[in-house]
Formats: C-alpha cells, sequence, structure tokens
C-alpha cells in the first residue's frame, strides 16, 4: 500500500524490499500499524452493537413507560 513508494534513508532503496535493517525494521513497523488498523473496524463493529443494544432498550422502556 502507502509503503511501497517509501525510500529508505539509509540504504536509499525501497523499503517495500528491505534491503537493510533500518528497512526490515520499518517494514515490520508498518506491518505491525496495519495490523492496529485491522482490529480497529471490529472494535468499532462492537461498539455501534452496543450503541444498538442501549437504543433498542431505551427504545423498549419509552415505548412500555
Ligand atoms: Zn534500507
Amino acid at each position: 500500500m502507502t509503503r511501497d513508494w517509501l525510500v529508505c534513508a539509509s540504504c536509499a532503496g525501497p523499503v517495500s524490499e528491505g534491503r537493510c535493517s533500518v528497512c526490515r525494521a520499518s517494514r515490520e513497523r508498518m506491518r505491525q500499524e496495519n495490523g492496529w488498523r485491522g482490529v480497529t473496524p471490529t472494535t468499532v463493529w462492537i461498539l455501534l452493537a452496543l450503541l444498538a443494544a442501549v437504543a433498542a432498550v431505551l427504545f423498549l422502556q419509552q415505548r412500555t413507560a
């Protein structure tokens, strides 16, 4: 993705090729960040489900009251 165009400051090669240890460290860090981003939608869906549950409870309480 976005890391494809990144040029390493140490070896002046594309970071995605992992030519030196700096490249590989950057690549590893970005992979972890991508993994973190991969988790986020799940968290968002859980929060949305909780919000929907709370809204449903409030709605039912109003109807029965
Ligand atoms: Zn490098």
